[in-house]
């Protein structure tokens, strides 16, 4: 099952444009905007379908061509604004769009559709068991009771349900957001584990709301309850939605929701429950001149994982004290729990790591050299090996990139960006240049992610259309 996030914020979004809070602006200043929660279900199911939900999905470059089916939680403004039935009305399509809701929703979405509109309203009940066809695969939804309500006559939070779906690959998803906690009653009727759930955490450290949502405070309650009935193992993956203001700056988030399993991702981002964490491992390479300020960056990007090994390729040098000054440097700079290892057989440290680590290589323009010392290619340039060298050189790179594919943890990789100043004066020394451009080239057409840093500042650079097409998400 894929699931396209494409909102995890509240209904007035995170940050709130009106809003000055601490919260907001830090979102505001590092460029992080939060829409109203929904979500895109293997292109057919939508769940939610506020006022931003159909613009997300143009902007994330995908339609609503396929979907056959809208599940809506409940008739609040951010989770129904139902125009989107008035756009579906003005285009032809093989299939009649099916909207699924509490009775009070769907209510809500009938002065949107025309008697000859291609949609069928249904208005479900908690206990219900919807089997649902999509494109010729079968998905069961389970319609739960959401515990919403906070008790002022407000018919559509009392109404509100969640869904907990099972895809047609046996996946299974529990779609929770807009609830307080649960009573057992309702966690007794998740029966077996769920690979993914997505969980309302709105009000972060405000606890005296008086709502049906989660805090901090009650959303491990809410996880412990459903790991006790055996709902949520270690394989569930967990994230956070319905977002606000209410919460601390999205990294401190991150920190604080870490220990309790929950992950707080983007809008925009795919949980595909086929892999561990619910995304393939990503591969990203940080490349940079000398001092650009590369190895912080990839350090950086390694400090939101609590398992990395270091890989240091640069070898001891016990006669050379400038290089000694720079290691050490280096290694007081990282947190004393990475597991560090110096060598330059890349591959192995690939091949033992696993699926919830993160291997960060710095750097491959010192595993060069080291292949190149190894291969006593110097010597042999002498003699005018050059091309013998250089398809060794090419065989090691294709080992690397082979192991870089078949590695399940996340891996980061620093490399040199060189040949922009004056062509070195040696044969060696442009060899080196060249074999070092023809890898980097090679190593980031194998990654989802390319970062050039050029003075401390990094600049993202674009996949090309044609490079690495299994690896696009
Ligand atoms: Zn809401
Ligand atoms: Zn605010
Ligand atoms: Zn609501």
């Amino acid at each position: 099952m894929r699931i396209l996030l494409l909102g995890t914020g509240s209904a007035d979004g995170w940050p709130n444009p009106f809003c000055a809070c601490v919260s907001c602006a830090a979102e505001r200043s590092d460029g992080r905007s939060r829409q109203p929660s929904a979500a895109l279900v293997d292109d057919v199911l939508l769940l939610d379908c506020g006022p931003t939900a159909p613009h997300s999905i143009s902007a994330a470059g995908r339609s609503l061509l396929h979907v056959e089916h809208v599940l809506i939680t409940h008739g609040h403004p951010d989770h129904l604004h139902p125009s989107f039935l008035l756009s579906r009305d003005w285009v032809t399509s093989p299939h009649v769009l099916h909207v699924w809701g509490p009775p009070g929703a769907i209510d809500l979405c009938r002065p949107w559709v025309g008697p000859e509109s291609p949609v069928a309203l249904h208005a479900v009940e908690p206990g219900e068991i919807l089997d649902l066809a999509a494109r010729g695969n079968g998905y069961r939804v389970q319609v739960l009771p959401a515990a919403h309500s906070s008790g002022n006559g407000d018919v559509l939070a009392a109404e509100a349900v969640l869904f907990e779906i099972e895809g047609p690959d046996g996946s299974r998803l529990l779609y929770a957001t807009d609830t307080a906690s649960l009573p057992p009653a309702t966690i007794a009727r998740i029966t077996a584990p769920l690979d993914a759930v997505i969980v309302d955490e709105t009000f972060g450290d405000t606890r005296d709301h008086g709502t049906g949502h989660l805090d901090l405070g009650t959303l491990p309650g809410f996880l412990d309850a459903l790991r006790t009935g055996g709902a949520v193992t270690s394989a569930t993956t967990i994230v956070a939605t319905h977002l606000s203001h209410h919460n601390p700056p999205t990294p401190t988030l991150r920190e604080r929701l870490r220990p309790l399993g929950v992950q707080v991702l983007d809008d925009l981002s795919v949980i595909d429950t086929a892999y561990p964490g619910g995304r393939p491992p990503s591969r990203r390479l940080v490349l940079g001149g000398a001092r650009s300020g590369k190895s912080v960056f990839a350090e950086r990007l390694a400090a939101t994982t609590d398992a990395v090994t270091y890989v240091a390729t640069g070898g001891d040098r016990p006669d050379d004290p400038d290089w000694r000054q720079r290691v050490a440097a280096h290694r007081a700079r990282r947190p004393a729990h990475w597991t560090t290892v110096e060598t330059i057989d890349v591959a192995k440290v690939l091949d033992s790591a696993g699926p919830a680590e993160l291997v960060l290589i710095d750097c491959l323009s010192l595993w060069l050299a080291g292949q190149l010392d190894g291969l006593d290619a110097w010597a042999r340039l002498d003699r005018g090996q050059v091309a013998e060298v250089t398809a060794e050189i090419d065989a090691s790179g294709a080992g690397l990139c082979a192991a870089l594919a078949r590695c399940p943890a996340d891996v980061v990789i620093v490399s040199n960006e060189v040949g922009m100043g004056v062509v070195p004066a040696t044969a060696s020394g442009r060899l080196f240049r060249d074999l070092l451009g023809t890898l980097n080239a090679r190593v980031a057409a194998a990654c989802d992610e390319t970062t050039l840093i050029v003075a401390g500042q990094p600049l993202a650079i674009p996949l090309s259309a044609t490079a690495a097409p299994s690896r696009r998400r």
